[in-house]
């Protein structure tokens, strides 16, 4: 760090100024120094992953690193003139556009004219995008224009929080790099290093309470680190954390799950009894019980069948939620009513919790075809990718049998039922949407594109084209890998 004036915020005071300092996307960092160290920085490049986790950032450490005189290794070195003025805002070269407020033709087309006059103090002019996939049909041709024959001062860096919803024109001039998601574990030792770095004492569990809250963002931990500060209390722990942000710990989601599972209401009553207590949002809780669920499903803990019922409920009550008076009275009888209905042969309850869940585990074989038969054309090779897929992801085959598959134009169309949102969602997570993508070439044929929708809708419904293409930009760009496409 360079600079720490105290009067600005946490996550801007510690903003990463060289690529070395960047946390979590060390493969990208080290592809990009190695560029400008050998001074054969792409004249476009594409940035894409989640808000907060260092696009903006690189790209601003890229635009030092192309024009500083006195670079090492392809690091900038932040003191020099150039840089300084970099630093300030104080360069008329280094552009950055928001793509989300100037989306239209009329700024590209103005990009377009000044792209072309060489640099006013810099050696490269470097145009920075943000939101990029905000930008009109109209804009991304003008762009694609200027991308085919790029003057050689100038470097466009467009940055993306949906790469899917970026032109596969523009994306092929592009160097790409998908940005992750920073392990927990990483943010939690940054944070360790910020918090002695600003004297500031908080207890491990509160930094690690902090890391998994952040979701992979740094942005988002260093913001709640700040929070968290303010909020008083030395040292600061993991239960003041929680408290700060209205949660509760990851524990009782757990035993919240079990409680329903187990058609325990009395211990499902004490539990929402409790919350309201220590002035919880119930409604963020209720999102963390199912986000729990959805992990369990993802890592295939426990009965798909089951817990899908169980998520599905919970969000009928979460959408309830919303709307209701009486928050507390509507989640009790949501909950109850949801249980009654996982369990319609029990009445029982206020059992201890000490019994074998009471519904049978049901197989993925056993669930009766609820709705129109599957074409039979398609019916033996849909099976057969059916048994291959639970056996080796028994919740995506789950997730799958409430779909009615059609082949369509070279797609295999999976639709299904307005109330199945959570299987078809599920099924559109980007990883799962790749495996499936996967699984319809080698059955379907290497032609076939999946797409996912909801009954009643034309095609594979709104987001079926991009989402199969973010999912093929995904694939290409797996494990980090850069994609180069030439012309
Ligand atoms: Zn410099």
């Amino acid at each position: 760090m360079t600079e720490k004036p105290a009067h600005l915020a946490l996550y801007r005071r510690w903003r990463p100024q060289r690529f070395s300092e960047v946390v979590g996307q060390e493969e990208i960092v080290q592809t990009l120094r190695n560029a400008v160290a050998s001074d054969e920085a792409a004249h476009a490049y594409l940035f894409a992953g989640e808000r907060g986790i260092g696009k903006t950032s690189v790209a601003r450490i890229l635009a030092r690193a192309v024009n500083c005189p006195n670079r090492v290794e392809g690091e900038p070195c932040n003191e020099c003139p150039t840089c300084k003025a970099i630093l300030a805002n104080r360069s008329l070269d280094i552009i950055e556009i928001d793509g989300a407020s100037n989306r239209g033709i009329d700024h590209i087309r103005r990009l377009r004219e000044e792209v072309n006059f060489a640099p006013t103090d810099l050696r490269r002019k470097v145009y920075i995008i943000d939101e990029v996939h905000m930008l009109t049909n109209e804009a991304f041709n003008a762009l694609l224009k200027t991308l085919e024959e790029p003057p050689s001062h100038a470097i466009f860096i467009f940055a993306t929080t949906e790469p899917h919803k970026v032109p596969r024109t523009i994306v092929s001039r592009c160097q790409a790099f998908e940005f992750r998601r920073i392990p927990a574990g990483r943010i939690a030792g940054h944070l360790r290093r910020v918090a002695e770095a600003e004297g500031m004492e908080l207890t491990a569990g509160a930094l690690e309470t902090i890391a998994r809250r952040a979701n992979g963002g740094m942005r988002d931990a260093l913001v709640m680190l700040e929070q968290a500060i303010s909020h008083g209390g030395r040292p600061i722990t993991a239960d003041a954390v929680l408290d700060m942000l209205g949660l509760v710990d990851r524990e009782t989601h757990a035993a919240f799950i079990e409680a329903i599972e187990r058609n325990d209401q009395r211990r499902v009553i004490e539990t929402i009894d409790s919350l309201v207590e220590r002035g919880k949002d119930l409604e963020i809780f209720l999102a963390d019980v199912i986000e729990a669920i959805r992990d369990r499903l993802l890592n295939g803990e426990g009965p798909a069948e089951r817990e899908i019922a169980i998520a599905r409920g919970l969000l009928d009550v979460k959408a309830d939620l919303f709307r209701a008076l009486d928050r507390r009275i509507r989640l009790e009888i949501g909950v109850l009513d949801l249980m009654a209905r996982l369990n319609p042969d029990r009445t029982s309850s206020g059992n201890t919790g000490a019994e074998e869940p009471v519904a049978a585990e049901r197989t993925v074989e056993d669930t009766p075809p609820s709705g129109p038969p599957i074409p039979e054309g398609i019916a033996p090779i849909w099976n057969g990718m059916l048994a291959e897929i639970e056996k080796e992801r028994i919740a995506i085959a789950a997730f799958l049998l409430e779909g009615r598959p059609n082949l369509e134009d070279g797609r295999l169309i999976i639709r299904f039922p307005r109330r199945c949102s959570f299987h078809k969602e599920s099924l559109e997570k980007t990883s799962n949407l790749q495996y499936l993508a996967g699984s319809v070439r080698r059955h379907f044929g290497d032609d076939v594109r999946v797409e996912v929708g909801y009954e009643g809708e034309k095609g594979g419904g709104s987001g079926g084209d991009s989402l199969f293409e973010a999912a093929q930009l995904v694939c290409r760009m797996f494990d980090g890998e850069i994609i180069k496409e030439e012309k």
